[in-house]
């Protein structure tokens, strides 16, 4: 069996050969870009690149870069536990041309990569390309010998990347791995494409254009690329699995949760064991780059995903800590191509045993009282905002965390309601320390409630709702 380790240096190994320089992960937290919550994409690290605002002594380029998806624009964490495919924190591969070659190369090198290197077989792939972008088509035809059934057409934006409202924009390119009839879903552009029979592993970017204002686009003189490919997605496929779950570096970290609590990693509560082998990594990865956990901004996102997962921990039966215990299985199975995961290893166990002990007294509480409430909620209703808001200040539940543990029961949060309650609160805070003149005070006093552990406090300064983080 090929590992995902072997599978990423393939990889990367590949487009050395082809003239690629291997370029190591940019950290989660982007350097170049305040207004990105995390590093979501292989581009970012290079979008002054692209622009050209920016320039390096390579034209071509090669990346297996970290990412993660929770907050802001792509948000992936409601997906994770109900999709094969998707996680909150995941490694895509990428090759990367600034301004040299273009869609005959990108499509080539993919095509070859896929096909030849990893031995895909070709009646199992299909593509998408932009309705518009008959070229993509015909060199699909032309390379990959696909015939028309097999070059999917969107019109949508779904196949067509933009940076932002100006700057480098132009066609995607998707393919997709066929899992076969025994898996529910549509190919792409069906009404059902959503199921997980037909997996996007690969998007190709062909940055043709630039837009200079919202009716204004030009040719880019120079074209680019930019791809990514999930490795774990890649890997479930080489490894004979249709599901990201089960590949080797998934499937260490579930087996460790199992062998931790004692509890059956394929049994009933194996959606619990998956979240926390997911929530693992991207917890790990996000303090590896310096967050930490914090009433606010990218700290409050990385708090909201340890406490779904230590929600988990909780259904399985865990009565002690459990995350930190399987630190050790993570920098096992990814210390070597990550080197920050070693050398933050202890800061990782102590702020996640920190995290989980100080939650777990308010966790319980908190999760009888939502069951008293959601035993008077008939099936589809919704909370009252004001009981997810006493939930949020009172025991530390982020209001996501409540949806997730409703949606389970067939119920959602009425959200205007939390959020009027959050800004009443907001509100009277403000006018509490009106006249102190003191920021600064406000803060420490915050800061010294949140070390003493009054729970009660926990976010007076955050904006939960979903989209604001
Ligand atoms: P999907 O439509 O399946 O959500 P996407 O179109 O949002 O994927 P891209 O933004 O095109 O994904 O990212 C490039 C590649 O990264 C995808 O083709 C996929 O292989 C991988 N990928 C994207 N999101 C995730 C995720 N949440 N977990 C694992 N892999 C992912
Ligand atoms: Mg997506
Ligand atoms: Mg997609
Ligand atoms: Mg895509």
């Amino acid at each position: 069996m090929q590992t995902a380790n072997d599978i990423r240096a393939t990889f990367l190994n590949y487009f050395a050969s082809q003239g690629h320089q291997i370029v190591e992960s940019s950290p989660l937290v982007p350097r170049n870009d305040p207004t990105l919550m995390f590093t979501n994409a292989g581009m970012v690290q290079f979008k002054n690149v692209f622009t050209g605002a920016e320039t390096r002594p390579y034209s071509r380029a090669t990346t297996s870069q970290k990412c993660v998806r929770a907050g802001g624009k792509h948000n992936d964490l409601d997906n994770v536990g109900y999709t094969a495919r998707h996680h909150t924190f995941f490694e895509m591969l990428g090759n990367f041309s600034f301004g040299d070659y273009f869609k005959e190369g990108a499509i080539e090198h993919a095509w070859n990569l896929i096909t030849k290197e990893y031995g895909l077989a070709p009646d199992k792939l299909l593509v998408t390309v932009h309705s518009s972008d008959e070229d993509a088509a015909a060199l699909w035809r032309k390379i990959a010998g696909l015939d028309d059934s097999r070059i999917i057409r969107i019109p949508t934006d779904d196949n067509f990347w933009r940076m932002g409202d100006t700057g480098p924009c132009g066609p995607c390119s998707e393919i997709f791995y066929d899992h076969g009839p025994q898996v529910a879903g549509g190919p792409p552009g069906s009404a059902d494409q959503d199921g997980d029979r037909f997996i996007e592993i690969w998007n190709l970017v062909f940055m043709q254009y630039e837009q200079l204002s919202p009716d204004r686009r030009i040719e880019l003189p120079k074209p680019s690329i930019d791809t990514g490919m999930g490795l774990e997605r890649l890997a479930a496929v080489l490894q004979g699995k249709h599901d990201n779950y089960d590949i080797d570096l998934l499937r260490a970290l579930i087996l460790a949760s199992a062998d931790a609590t004692k509890v059956a990693a394929d049994g009933p509560h194996a959606v619990s064991h998956r979240v926390i082998a997911d929530h693992l990594r991207s917890t790990s990865f996000l303090i590896a780059d310096g967050v930490l956990p914090s009433n606010e901004g990218r700290g409050y996102v990385l708090r909201r995903i340890m406490r779904r997962a230590m929600r988990h921990a909780h259904i399985i039966g865990c009565k002690e800590p459990l995350m930190f215990r399987l630190v050790p299985a993570l920098v096992q199975m990814m210390g070597a191509q990550y080197p920050e995961l070693v050398r933050a290893q202890p800061l990782i166990t102590e702020t996640l045993k920190l995290e989980e002990t100080r939650f777990k007294q308010t966790l319980e509480r908190g999760l009888r009282l939502l069951d008293e409430e959601t035993a008077n909620i008939p099936e589809g209703g919704s909370l009252p905002g004001e009981t997810a808001f006493k939930l949020y200040d009172t025991f530390g539940f982020p209001v996501d965390l409540t949806q997730d543990v409703l949606r389970g029961r067939n119920r959602t949060v009425d959200i205007d309601g939390f959020n009027q309650a959050m800004g009443r609160q907001k509100a009277e805070a403000r006018k509490a320390w009106a006249g102190s003149g003191e920021a600064a005070t406000e803060t420490l006093w915050f800061e010294l409630r949140d070390e003493l552990g009054a729970t009660e406090f926990l976010g007076y300064d955050t904006e939960v709702a979903e989209g604001k983080v």
